[in-house]
């Protein structure tokens, strides 16, 4: 099946196109056509198996289709965490990108509000929000839901885990009962079911596989490293026969540049691809890394989006990433079409807080590589308990890079305003 069967407008359907996206994945080829005729939704689905563009493309659709010149919020998308809102912020970007004028913006806590504000001033379609900052700025009147077309519930077994579940029963209140509503949770404990019951009408239920479960087959190798030893390390894994083509992973553009040229200077073949390159660089780099030229692929978790390349041998997390299931994303680059794979990891000091996420969301602890080169200079942690998970407020260790808000849009129905840089 591809993405013209799933009722998409075209310029979404290009936007996806331009994400490198051939097939839609299990929860969107199920979610998406309904939600595209307006009716509401149950996803059962976690983050990693393209749930993101199962509510974001039926809600850009739908918000495109209804904009008028009036400057209301449209369309509000409430997940538990500011790395998850930045992210699908990012979404709406990408897949907003040939829409007119729609405009969009991230809320969350833990960053000054004032630019927020400002952004949420000017009039925007559509909201991204994590629970707290939204009902603080609701209550102060800087936001209002009364227009709201569509609503999405992200990650609503999280906002339980996390204490929130009061404040989002205090948005819902809030909102007009006449709406479109997509409810996803990767479980649903009672407590859920019962809240998407009190929310949805007559609803869609979808559910796909867990996205931990692809990385049972993956063979799976931590290395604990000081930070400034992570490229000298690299050299050395790189020096084995074995690793034939290998992805490795930077968390910034700058680490990816940086990582490609070391590689280059001690004669590996390597390309770096991340967002500031030229879609020419781009696709040179990936062409040459599937003809077999340059070995090693240095990319960001953005870039290596819709990247689609069969014999990946080995799976490199330079930097631990910060949301766990970007984690399991990156591994099942190595392991397509049931082909096994290797990923190894480097941790460091700062990194060891998210090791302990993406292991307890897994299920499993990634094998220790005790001797190596470049051992790291603080003695390696326990093992952590996999079952527990942290309960109560709060984001997550380390939170995320700060954001600013962002918008897709052009044409100026309200004034012509420049597009945002993404
Ligand atoms: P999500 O579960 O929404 O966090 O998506 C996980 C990752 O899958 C993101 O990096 C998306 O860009 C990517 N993705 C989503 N849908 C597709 C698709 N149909 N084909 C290829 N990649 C996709």
């Amino acid at each position: 099946m591809n993405f013209d069967a799933l009722g998409l407008s075209a310029p979404i359907l290009r936007a996806v196109k331009d994400a490198g996206y051939t097939e839609p994945t299990p929860i969107q080829r199920d979610a998406i056509p309904p939600a595209a005729k307006g009716r509401d939704v149950l996803g059962c689905a976690q983050t990693g198996t393209g749930k993101t563009a199962a509510f974001s493309l039926p809600l850009l659709q739908r918000v495109d289709a209804l904009a008028t010149d009036d400057p209301c919020v449209r369309a509000l998308v409430v997940t538990p965490t500011r790395e998850l809102a930045a992210q699908i912020g990012e979404s709406l970007t990408t897949y907003g990108k040939h829409l007119e004028d729609l405009w969009h913006t991230v809320i969350f806590g833990g960053v000054n509000e004032k630019p927020q504000i400002a952004e949420l001033k000017k009039g925007v379609d559509v909201i991204v929000a994590t629970p707290g900052r939204l009902l603080d700025l609701m209550n102060r009147g800087f936001v209002v839901l009364d227009k709201i077309d569509v609503f999405v519930l992200d990650e609503a077994d999280r906002m339980l885990d996390m204490g929130f579940l009061p404040d989002v029963k205090r948005i819902v209140a809030k909102l007009p009962k006449k709406r479109q509503t997509l409810f996803f949770s990767a479980t649903m404990p009672p407590e859920i079911r019962q809240l998407a019951e009190s929310m949805l009408h007559d609803p869609v239920s979808v559910a796909v596989a867990p996205v931990s479960s692809t990385a049972e087959r993956i063979e799976q190798h931590l290395y604990f490293v000081d930070k400034t030893n992570k490229r000298a390390l690299l050299a050395e894994v790189l020096a084995e026969d074995s690793l034939e083509r290998a992805l490795v992973f930077s968390r910034t553009k700058h680490g990816a540049n940086r990582i490609a040229q070391f590689l280059e200077k001690r004669g590996v073949s390597s390309a770096a691809i991340h967002g500031n390159k030229s879609q020419g660089a781009r696709t040179r780099a990936l062409d040459g890394f599937k003809s077999g030229s340059v070995r090693v692929l240095v990319a960001t978790d953005i870039a290596a989006r819709g990247i689609d390349v069969d014999g990946v041998s080995h799976v490199i997390n330079f930097d631990l990433p910060n949301v766990p299931e970007t984690y399991v994303h990156r591994i099942g680059r190595t392991a397509r079409a049931g082909a096994s794979g290797i990923a190894l990891s480097f941790c460091d000091t700062e990194e060891r807080e998210y090791l302990v996420d993406i292991e307890r969301l897994i299920g499993r602890h990634l094998a220790r590589i005790d001797e190596h080169g470049f051992v790291a200079s603080q003695p390696a942690p326990p093992m952590t308990d996999l079952e527990s998970r942290s309960k109560g407020g709060g984001q997550r260790p380390g939170g995320g890079k700060k954001k600013s808000s962002r918008r897709g849009g052009g044409r100026g129905r309200r004034g012509g305003r420049p597009r945002r840089a993404s």
